[in-house]
């Protein structure tokens, strides 16, 4: 597959994390405006292979202490919805976990306000559409997660579909959080979960039996054959974020990347940046390292697209109109 190819054809992106992706211009220019210590800009980019998850969360320590006030925040969402834009991803699910921005005294209702306008302010000028994620965080309780759901859906903001679990994912992670899925899709949000990035199949299961329709990561499906039928079954679609899961250690190498592994069984897969900052990477990028490593041809990635499309917490009017863009775009590759 050829780079500008990759690059120009139409995509779909439906797991990127917005305090990881933010483009490190923007973050410099953030940085000037506050006196920020620069030096510390150069931590940002974890490095090709982290020890595990907990240490490639550690970036997040320092992006999020310049996304804190709303001119903040609006410009990072524009230029993250731009940059995909600009690779012509033409549909992106943007998440963020609302109770990270809180330190300078943004109130929920501000932050959600300021990715919106960020968002809307780079579909009038892109041919992108986007939608929002509400990330909850494992680190806190449910408690605190609950009021935040709640306050947020008390914005009635429409941008806002889906609902997620971000965070340092134990063994025992999707045991206790029923009560928020449950208020979540009472708010009508879909859900997506964060399981199986560090090895627990177990907790892949449980976020289906929870409601989630698409898993994040979904690494340690490949061990579990009841995990495996399952998704094939409910047509859960598993999110794949491959530059990240070999940093994180999700995935050992590429030679073991079970892209394949998952498509042979039948279960429907679509491929991610997961954060396009701290992982060096953009989704054009992410194509063509599958096609490096795992020799992946425009035919595997038009239905990693389509894939996504069909997952995308979006209306059918957007996916039908989507996927007659996809179609006559890779027409002449496949
Ligand atoms: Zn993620």
């Amino acid at each position: 597959m050829q780079k500008e190819i990759v690059h120009q054809l139409p995509k779909v992106e439906l797991h990127c994390h917005l305090d990881g992706s933010v483009p490190m211009e923007t973050l410099k220019k953030l940085a000037e405006k506050q006196q920020f210590d620069k030096t510390l800009l150069d931590q940002i980019v974890a490095p090709a292979k982290c020890h595990d998850l907990a240490d490639y969360l550690k970036s997040f320590d320092i992006t999020l202490q310049l996304l804190q006030t709303y001119e903040q925040l609006e410009e990072s969402a524009y230029a993250t919805a731009e940059a995909a834009a600009l690779e012509n991803v033409r549909y992106l699910e943007l998440r963020f976990a609302p109770l990270l921005h809180t330190e300078a005294g943004m109130t929920l209702p501000e932050i959600i306000a300021a990715v919106s306008n960020g968002i809307r302010r780079a579909m009038e000028q892109y041919n992108i559409v986007v939608n929002l994620l509400i990330c909850g965080m494992r680190q806190h309780p449910n408690e605190d997660n609950l009021v935040l759901l709640s306050e947020v859906m008390n914005t009635r903001e429409n941008l806002l579909v889906g609902f997620d679990m971000a965070g340092p994912e134990p063994d025992l992670a999707n045991d206790h959080i029923g009560p928020l899925t449950t208020f979540a899709k009472e708010k009508d949000l879909q859900i997506t979960l964060h399981s199986g990035e560090c090895g627990c199949a177990h907790n892949v299961v449980q976020a289906i039996h929870l409601g989630a329709e698409r898993i994040g990561h979904g690494i340690a499906t490949q061990m579990d054959e009841a995990a495996q039928m399952l998704c094939v079954e409910k047509g859960t679609v598993i999110e794949l974020c491959p530059t990240s899961n070999i940093q994180t250690n999700a995935v050992e190498n590429w030679d073991v990347y079970p892209l394949f592994n998952f498509m042979e069984k039948g279960i429907k897969c679509c491929v991610n940046t997961d954060n396009r900052t701290v992982s060096h990477t953009t989704l054009t990028k992410e194509y063509l390292l599958l096609a490096e490593h795992l020799g992946i041809n425009y035919a595997t990635m038009k239905t990693l697209n389509l894939n996504g499309l069909a997952g995308a917490f979006t209306t059918s009017e957007v996916k039908a109109q989507l996927s007659t863009v996809i179609a006559e775009a890779y027409a002449p590759y496949v």
